[in-house]
Formats: C-alpha cells, structure tokens, sequence
C-alpha cells in the first residue's frame, strides 16, 4: 500500500483549476464576467492563437484597490459574498472567487489595474501560482488582464484543447452570449487582430441580437413582454414560419446569466404546438428575471446551471410570454390579410 499524503499547494492548485478553467473560453467568459460585475459599460477581448497563447480583457469597471490586489489571486477569495447567507442572494455572475486563483495556476497572468479613487495603478505578475512582479504603474481607470499560455505547466490539458479555429469559435460563443444578455455593456472582440463583434451597448436588446446574429436573423423574431407570478420574461422568440432544424438558436437567461435549462425548452416549444411545421424548432432570446431568493446558481463551478425553487411558476411564465408574443403576431398578421 502507498502511504497517504496531502497534495503539495501547486497540485492542489492545478486540479481544482480543472473545474473552472477548462479550456480558453472558460478563461473568457470568467474574466468578462469580473469585469461585468466590476460595473464595466466597455469591455474589449483580444484573444490570439485561439486563446492559448493570448487572452487580454479591458474593462472601463470599478479596478481593484492597490492592496486587495494579491488578495484576488488566493482561492475563495471574493468581495461579493461574505456571509453563506449571501449565497441567497447573488446578484453578480461571479461569487465563488475561484476564477483568478484558478486561472493564475495554469498560466501567465498579468493584471493591471486602477480603481478611481487610488493615485496610480497596480501591476501584479503571476506564473503558476507564483507571484513574478508587484509594483506601482501608470494606466486609466479599470483593469486589464492578459493571460499567456494556458495550461503552459499542465501538459496533458494541453494536449486536449482543439484547433485554434476551434477554440476561437467556442470564445465567440461566449462573448456572443455576454453581449447578449448584457445589452448595456459595450463589447468588442478581436481574434488574430480582426475585429469579429462590436456591440453598441446602447441597453437595447435587439441592438444586440443585430451585432451577433445579424439583421435577416432579427428580421424573424417577435418581441416578448411578460410577466407572472413574479418571474418576468423579456425578449425574442420565433415567428412562426421562421423554424430551425435545431435547437442551436435558443438562448436562455437567466437574471442576466447565460445558462442551459430543459425546462425552459419545453415551455417554449410548448408554446408553439401546432403553430410551428413539425421537425422545426423555435429560436429565441429570452431573458427570465425572478428573485435571485428564487434560483439557485450555485449548482455547477462553470455556473451554466441553475435550479428554480418553483419550477412550474417559471415554466407556466415562459409558456404564458411566449403564447402570448404568438398569438399577439397572428392577430395582427390575419388583419393585416385581412382588413
Ligand atoms: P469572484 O468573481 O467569484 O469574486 P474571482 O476570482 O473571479 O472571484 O475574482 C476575485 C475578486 O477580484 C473579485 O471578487 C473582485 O473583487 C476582483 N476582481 C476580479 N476581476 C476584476 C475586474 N475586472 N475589475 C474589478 N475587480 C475585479
Ligand atoms: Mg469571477
């Protein structure tokens, strides 16, 4: 028998880095989410070689005080949660100050950063878990963050990432999910130096559904606005003789968080019983916004699940909005064919 031992710090470091960051889009999609919840109305990614080699993140948000700046770097360390309680409440995408520490094991970080109020600006190095630099810079207001070589000390998840075309349409995904259901924040994406997404951030949804998607896409949504029971459900879905072949088109959010839900679906698919050609799906992009006491978000460290107190009251809301924007669209086409 092999005696037992604990795991040395960098180790440990490295397999709990395995849940949150598995490949460059979980570095993304971390990183613009701090920066969203640091109250940014400007976010710009750069990534290069499909993120591997190169990620960097700008946002215009609150910065981080000079001192807190290590701080950031350490494992469960957060200035969003305090109390368990809080986790009840949650309000921003992040809370369970992993990202950073997660990220800074499996790679070589850069943050800069400036809060409004401080003098000048901070820039720590980190490489593996290893601080490399801490010292007083000059930069504007805000942080930006470049992270290299993922995974450079972690060869077998290297070895696992795809092609950097590859890698680069899953970090599209991401920030096309980002941009949509944060229609106020301005984002812009570079990959390989080409700009690939510009958003207005102007607070309009269908502003952003035109950046991402384009405007034949937008051309074939019915708005929605509903609400019930509390839960209120905002957005786009289909009409009627605009069905997929798959499912890809949907888009769920929750309380501003992108995330999968079966439930949802099926109410939305519900909805259009019999008014959709059978083998069609619908699209959408519907915003659910309930109580954060109502969901719980804490059920997965990518946070791409949530689960509902009551379910049946955030399907039957769903069902109701999307009826409702069909019905709604049929009225209004028959009178229009018919005067
Ligand atoms: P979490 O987001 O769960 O709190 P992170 O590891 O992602 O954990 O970040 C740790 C902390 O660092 C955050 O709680 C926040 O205070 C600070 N932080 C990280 N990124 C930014 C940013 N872009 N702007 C301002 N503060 C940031
Ligand atoms: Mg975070």
């Amino acid at each position: 028998m092999k005696r037992i031992r604990v795991l040395d710090k960098n180790v440990a470091e490295q397999i709990a880095a395995g849940e949150v960051v598995e490949r460059p889009a979980s570095v993304v999609k971390e990183l613009v989410e701090n920066a969203i919840d640091a109250g940014a109305t400007a976010v710009t990614v750069e990534i290069r070689h499909g993120g591997i080699t190169y990620i960097r993140v700008t946002d215009n948000g609150s910065g981080v005080e000079p001192d807190d700046v290590p701080t950031a770097f350490l494992r469960h360390a957060t200035s969003k949660v305090q109390v368990f309680d809080d986790l009840n409440t949650i309000g921003t995408l992040g809370f369970r100050g992993e990202a950073l520490a997660s990220i800074a094991a499996v790679s070589r970080v850069e943050f800069v950063t400036k809060t409004h109020d401080a003098p000048y600006a901070t820039r720590y190095c980190i490489e593996g878990g290893e601080e490399t630099d801490h010292a007083e810079t000059g930069a504007p207001d805000g942080t930006t963050i470049v992270v290299r070589d993922l995974f450079y000390n972690v060869p077998a998840r290297l070895k696992f990432l795809k092609r950097d075309t590859v890698e680069a349409a899953q970090i599209n995904g991401i920030i096309d999910r980002l941009a949509l259901s944060h229609p106020e924040v301005s984002f812009k994406l570079i990959i390989d130096r080409k700009i690939k997404l510009h958003t207005p951030g102007n607070g309009k949804l269908l502003s952003s559904v035109h950046a991402v998607f384009g405007q034949a896409f937008a051309e074939t949504l019915l708005p929605v606005d509903y609400g019930m029971n509390g839960v209120s459900v905002t957005g786009f879905v289909s009409k009627t003789d605009a069905g997929r072949k798959t499912r890809s088109m949907q888009h769920f959010f929750v309380n501003g968080r992108y995330i999968h839900t079966k439930l949802c679906t099926a109410a939305l698919e519900e909805a259009y019983e019999n008014a959709m050609m059978t083998g069609k799906y619908p699209s959408c992009v519907l915003n659910i916004s309930l109580g954060f006491d109502r969901v719980d978000v804490n059920v997965h460290p990518a946070k791409t699940e949530v689960r509902f107190a009551q379910e049946r009251e955030v399907y039957d809301a769903v069902l109701s909005a999307v009826k409702a924007a069909v019905s709604r669209a049929d009225i209004i086409k028959r009178a229009q064919a018919d005067p």
